[in-house]
């Protein structure tokens, strides 16, 4: 299915392109012979999942395959937690479905809307420092290149496509589809409380390795956090969701249009940014309560904002907080969204943002209708200054030069590239900055 070309932008909208073309391919098949016909027509091509990435990591001017029709569960083996699926498939619609055969995924970032696909070539991920990003669970994928032909990587099979392609930042070829290592559903048991920063800093350590899955709020111009618990129960223990109302008030009428209202009010009036912080961070009641696991991982996000996040040494986190703390006050900046703080395991996977180390995530946002580049900028430079890796679907500043000594792999995944797409048929001005030409 081929659309004519009109505008496309991101969620976020940081970024907006009019391609050539717009494709929708239904099949593998219908993948290589696009790919075969943009080579021809010497078009640039970039699979698109969600659009949910803040960089302009899937922008083009030549061709956009959406993967909107390219989803759905292919195989699934109950026994063995192995289940493959469609590229294209919304992990909204994964989560779901997955849960009616007993199954889940074993870890979630904080929303649904991404594709399985997208969200495994950026590297998303959620908090736990047992746990790593969703790249983490891949156990196969196919993958289309650049000359159309299909391969199956696996850590058996192609392995060391395999080894570089789950985190591929859409360089190596468009993925087809992706074999997930799910596991028995589970429940999470959530625990979410206003408290100070103070008092977080003396116990942090002990609530991420207590905890399956930990992660806080510090909202800035105040000492104020809010910290979320979420551990792992046995399904037999029995669900306790949220009552509906409280669900919506706290969800969507709370954290989504209250919200929005605020962010209208103090950029309009930027003064009353800190009074607003200080406010909601007490305004924020305690809860608890126990759900399906990824009714509990996500929840939604309508505000619309930017984001910059980057993955830092675990050690650093206070000292980096305490840095961007001193800035915001120095500066005379308001910003009215909390920063993000979450936790992961070392990985092994080349461009991964966790490679090789534990990791601590820190994540600052601006609402969309106020600049975000002084202090994203500013927050760079502090996260830099301990060997920060920026997320690759977030807002960042760096280029190839900076990022090569972060990654002791980024040879090895550019020889894959550069084996897969000779040409750079996958290629933007987002991957010419972050991995040269
Ligand atoms: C509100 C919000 C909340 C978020 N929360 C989190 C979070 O909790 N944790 C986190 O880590 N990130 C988070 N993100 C970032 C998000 O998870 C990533 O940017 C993710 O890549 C978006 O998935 P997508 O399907 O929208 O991919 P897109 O943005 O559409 O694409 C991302 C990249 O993947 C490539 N791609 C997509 N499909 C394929 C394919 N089939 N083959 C080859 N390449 C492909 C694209 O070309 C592009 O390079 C959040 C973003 C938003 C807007």
């Amino acid at each position: 299915m081929v659309e004519s070309a009109t505008a496309w932008s991101n969620w976020a909208g940081t970024f907006s392109v009019a391609p050539r073309r717009v494709t929708h391919p239904r099949t593998t098949d219908d993948v290589a012979d696009e790919i075969r016909h943009a080579a021809e027509n010497n078009l640039s091509l970039k699979a698109i999942g969600s659009g949910h990435s803040f960089s302009a990591i899937g922008a083009t001017h030549g061709v956009l395959m959406k993967l909107d029709q390219l989803r759905g569960i292919i195989a699934a083996d109950r026994k063995t937690g192995l289940v493959t699926v469609a590229a294209g498939t919304p992990l909204s619609e994964l989560n779901s479905t997955l849960w009616t055969m007993g199954l889940a995924m074993t870890n979630l970032g904080d929303i649904d809307a991404q594709t399985i696909s997208g969200a495994i070539s950026t590297g998303t991920h959620g908090t736990g420092v047992a746990f790593g990003g969703l790249a983490t669970q891949v156990r196969g994928l196919q993958l289309v290149t650049a000359s159309g032909e299909l391969l199956n990587c696996s850590p058996t099979e192609n392995a060391e496509i395999f080894a570089v392609a789950r985190i591929g930042l859409g360089a190596l070829g468009v993925i087809t589809s992706v074999t997930l290592q799910c596991e028995p559903a589970f429940a999470l048991h959530a625990r979410e409380r206003p408290s100070s920063y103070d008092a977080l800093l003396e116990t942090v350590e002990a609530s991420v390795a207590d905890h399956d899955h930990f992660e806080f709020y510090w909202f800035p111009h105040t000492r104020r956090v809010l910290t979320k618990t979420h551990d792992r129960v046995r399904l037999e223990a029995g669900l306790h969701p949220l009552g509906r109302l409280r669900g919506w008030i706290d969800d969507e009428f709370l954290a989504n249009r209250v919200f929005e209202g605020v962010n209208r009010l103090t950029t309009a009036r930027p003064a009353l940014t800190g009074r607003a912080n200080r406010i909601a961070a007490r305004a924020l009641s305690a809860r608890e309560f126990t759900d399906r696991s990824y009714r509990v991982f996500v929840s939604p996000r309508r505000v619309k904002f930017r984001e910059m996040e980057y993955a830092l040494p675990r050690e650093t986190m206070s000292h980096v907080i305490g840095e961007l703390d001193d800035w915001i006050n120095r500066s005379g900046e308001r910003i009215g969204f909390p920063v993000e703080v979450r936790f992961a395991a070392a990985d092994d996977i080349a461009l991964s943002t966790a490679y090789g180390r534990e990791t601590c995530y820190i994540a600052v946002h601006q609402y969309h209708r106020r600049p975000h580049e002084k202090y994203f900028l500013a927050f760079e430079r502090i996260a830099e200054s301990v060997g920060g890796r920026p997320h690759w679907g977030k807002l960042h500043f760096r280029t190839a030069e900076d990022l090569e000594p972060k990654y002791p792999l980024f040879g090895q995944y550019l020889a894959v590239r550069q084996r897969l797409d000779p040409d750079r048929r996958f290629s933007n001005d987002y991957l010419r900055r972050v991995l040269g030409t």
